[in-house]
């Protein structure tokens, strides 16, 4: 936030959270956007920063027992070398590496992902080169709502702000507001392994993100329950009874059917919109095994001199399964101590 990214503190909490403990932009945009632009345009303007778009870590150079700088194969495709008294891996998970994936849990063979196609985990390969450990590698999170086949990810904060999920018979089926994993798997439960998220005007109207989902025509839509429940391809009554029920819990503030910990809209003021949502592959928990600060640990149980890492190239920081808003944290925190601390072992 003191670099410019225009946070508010975020209203709802997401699955898993007993708290609304969320932050990003204040109207409603997504997060990781905002993080990247606010610190590019701090970072650009570092005249000892230079940023290498296009360009590829090949291998890290490692020189008795110290990781002394990184082989480079540059926009040009040829190979150069960068000599370098600290590295810092921060090339991200490997959610997109359905090879990988299906080879840690073969039950997730065939799922989508939600990540760039970039995510295949070169990372875990460059530290594997300079005798790294690895923690939690099969700790890889389905995330349960995203748009089947084309990967779009309808974010967790939709649920949060009132959303709710509704089966192909027309019913609410699980409390929303449960972790990722029971969410996912309550939706693969469903005879077609998939189920409609259903939001409100209210908030297409107020939120930047939701209102970007249904210009890409991601939802289907009515303009009451017999248009929605047509479109949806569910029965009337049910789904009528399904609104009514949420309707209840939420004046009440008592969701006597699932247990839902919090409702903080109505999600009632129509034109209603319904995603139709499976889960994919979202997070990938596992990676290079850090410790406190960020130094990435050897085979001899040690840190290996002069190799940090951060983010979701590591591994064993948020167990099993990743709440939401959690990997902006992750990334904030652990950047910072690795770069902190690769800047003191440079000196
Ligand atoms: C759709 C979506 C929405 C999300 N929303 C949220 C959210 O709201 N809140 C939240 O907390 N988390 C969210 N996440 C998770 C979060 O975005 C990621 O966990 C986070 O971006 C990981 O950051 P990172 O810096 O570790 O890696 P990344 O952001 O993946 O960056 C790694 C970079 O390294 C580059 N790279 C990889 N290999 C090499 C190589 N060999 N040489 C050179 N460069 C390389 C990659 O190209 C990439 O640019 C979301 C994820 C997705 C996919």
């Amino acid at each position: 936030m003191s670099l410019g990214a225009p946070f508010c503190h975020r209203m709802g909490r997401g699955g898993g959270q007993t708290r609304a403990r969320g932050h990003g932009p204040c109207d409603g945009a997504p997060v990781g956007a905002a993080v990247v632009k606010a610190l590019y345009s701090t970072a650009s303007k570092l005249p000892s920063v230079q940023i290498r778009p296009s360009s590829k870590v090949t291998q890290l150079i490692e020189k008795d027992g110290k990781v002394v700088g990184v082989k480079v194969e540059g926009k040009d495709k040829k190979e150069y070398t960068i000599d370098a008294k600290a590295v810092v891996l921060a090339t991200g998970g490997f959610g997109a590496n359905a090879k990988l994936i299906s080879s840690l849990r073969p039950e997730y063979k065939g799922f989508a992902t939600t990540n760039q196609p970039g995510a295949l985990g070169e990372g875990l390969e460059l530290a594997k080169g300079v005798g790294s450990t690895f923690v939690d590698l099969r700790e890889i999170q389905a995330h349960p709502t995203v748009i089947p086949v084309k990967g779009i990810l309808i974010s967790e904060s939709m649920r949060a702000r009132g959303g709710y999920l509704i089966n192909q018979e027309g019913k609410r089926f699980v409390n929303e507001l449960l972790p990722r994993d029971v969410v996912a798997a309550a939706v693969l439960a469903q005879p077609t392994g998939k189920a409609w998220l259903l939001i409100d005007d209210k908030l297409v109207k107020s939120n930047k993100l939701a209102a970007g989902y249904v210009a890409q025509k991601l939802a289907v839509s009515g303009n009451n329950v017999s248009e929605l429940a047509k479109a949806m391809g569910v029965p009337e009554a049910n789904l009528k009874a399904a609104m009514a029920q949420y309707d209840e819990a939420y004046k009440t503030k008592k969701d006597t059917a699932f247990d839902r910990p919090e409702m903080i809209a109505a999600n009632n003021v129509w034109p209603m919109y319904a995603f139709q949502i499976t889960p994919a592959i979202h997070h990938t928990m596992g990676g290079v095994r850090i410790n406190k600060n960020a130094e990435v640990i050897g085979v001899t149980a040690k840190p290996i001199p002069g190799l940090f890492a951060a983010g979701e190239v590591t591994g064993g920081v948020h167990g099993g399964n990743r709440v939401g808003g959690n990997a902006v944290a992750d990334i904030v925190t652990f950047g910072r101590i690795a770069g902190a601390n690769a800047a003191k072992a440079a000196n």
